[in-house]
């Protein structure tokens, strides 16, 4: 019998082989130069910390330029056959094919499998650059919904046929008041109550796991009251429904302060939180933006729709050293199915400049090994790379701002943290 496969057990364990096969897709542009550095360091910190009872049998599979060039398919059935049955994988980033009918083959990956959560912690390491003054006070975890919003990519060019059909339909069907043009572009935003709940549901499980303070939910419901207004009530109405005994939420302060008055729904609040609850509490993703530069200690875990989750991952990420160190993660959490991969793109120019840093591709590893269990791999490397960081041997991205630092290669780098592992 082949064992070399991660499975799922009824109650929703992952059943991880200690000789376990991984398929990764070593990513265009700078891909293999980050792909090649990083996989040097998860071989050496899992040999170092298990002395051969565990190990990884990596299998590439293929996606992007290289499938292109070797297949003629950007995306390969065989490659979603392959994450479909080894449910757990790493990717480098991939050329986003302009023309050809895939809008995104990110997007296509994280669709066939249903990875319905993003999750991209932000937390800062000693000595990286930062431009604010307290980068330390950063710890957040983004849940961003992956399947649905305006990023389902539905639209129709302004001029076309389609684009006009929607508008008639819109205007003689739905009665909409709105000033039309055959030079407008029309697209459409789609949020779901399963699709909320499945993923504030994941952040809330994570939080009480890991013992955070609050989950923020954050969205646009002051405008677009039926997407991003409704994500905050379901949000709200299941966190009170079932976590009831281990959460409070400023619903239930405005409920309180409506009947009570405001002096006794702080005075609930205080106690729920004395009691060590979780507290779920909301705000609008404008005001969010800028209480993360005033108050990032403020929040932990966060909340969000698809859009405004692509913006706020790459601000936080700014806030800690930019995106060469911001590692994410697509997951299903109820099939198991997650794929592994840095927030940042191909980055063309650098390609096989052997040049930028792996720090993103490293921490998503990290990530992967801690959602498989395999915490003291995954802690080795965070403490050898924030070591590496610290002794201020980087790459150019640090080296540029950074004063008396060391100028690494990507190769290099990675020779660095495996000498510290
Ligand atoms: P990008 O993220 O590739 O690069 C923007 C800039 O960020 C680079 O010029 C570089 O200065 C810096 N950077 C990126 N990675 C770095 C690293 N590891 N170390 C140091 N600095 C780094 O964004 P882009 O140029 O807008 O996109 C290029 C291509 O990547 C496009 O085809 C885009 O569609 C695709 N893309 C893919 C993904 C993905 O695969 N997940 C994500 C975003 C963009």
């Amino acid at each position: 019998m082949n064992n070399d496969k991660i499975s799922i057990n009824e109650a929703g364990q992952l059943q991880v082989p200690d000789h376990v096969t991984l398929p990764f897709i070593i990513g265009d542009g700078i891909g293999p130069d980050i792909w090649h550095a990083s996989v040097r360091v998860f071989d050496a910190a899992i040999a170092k910390a298990y002395q051969g009872k565990r190990k990884v049998n990596w299998k590439e599979v293929l996606a992007g330029e290289k499938a292109f060039n070797e297949t003629g398919d950007w995306l390969p059935e065989e490659t979603l056959s392959v994450f479909r049955e080894y449910l757990v994988g790493i990717k480098g980033p991939l050329t986003t094919p302009i023309g050809g009918g895939i809008r995104s083959l990110n997007v296509a990956l994280r669709k066939e499998l249903d990875l319905y959560v993003c999750q991209r912690p932000t937390k800062w390491y000693e000595g990286v650059p930062s431009p604010v003054k307290h980068p330390e006070w950063v710890d957040m975890v983004v849940f961003r919904e992956n399947t649905e919003d305006i990023y389902a990519g539905i639209e129709f060019a302004a001029g076309t046929a389609e684009a006009k059909r929607m508008q008639d339909f819109l205007k003689n069907d739905l009665a909409v008041d709105y000033n039309f043009s055959n030079t407008t572009g029309v697209g459409l935003k789609f949020v779901s109550e399963e699709g909320s709940k499945r993923l504030i549901r994941a952040a809330i499980e994570f939080a009480l796991a890991e013992n955070r303070k609050s989950v923020t939910l954050v969205h646009k419901g002051n405008i677009m009251k039926y997407t991003e207004g409704a994500f905050k009530n379901w949000g709200y109405q299941l966190a009170e429904t079932e976590f009831k005994e281990q959460v409070y939420t400023w619903n239930q302060w405005e409920q309180t302060k409506a009947k009570l008055g405001q002096d006794a729904a702080n005075v609930e609040q205080k106690a729920a939180e004395q009691a060590g609850k979780l507290i779920i509490k909301d705000m609008i993703a404008d005001n969010f933006l800028q209480q993360i530069l005033l108050a990032p200690r403020d929040f932990d875990i966060v909340a969000t729709l698809n859009l405004n989750g692509d913006y706020i991952s790459d601000a936080l990420a700014a806030m800690v050293g930019g995106i060469g160190i911001a590692p994410g993660a697509n997951i299903n959490y109820k099939t198991g199915h997650a794929i592994f991969e840095a927030t940042h793109g191909t980055a063309p120019r650098f390609a096989n400049t052997d040049s930028m840093n792996p720090c993103s591709v490293i921490l998503s590893g990290v990530m992967m090994f801690e959602y498989l269990g395999w915490t003291e791999a995954a802690d080795a490397i965070v403490a050898a790379v924030a070591e590496t960081i610290k002794e201020k041997t980087v790459t150019v991205d640090f080296y540029n701002l950074m004063d008396d630092a060391t100028l690494l290669k990507t190769s290099e780098f990675a020779n660095k943290i495996i000498e510290k592992l």
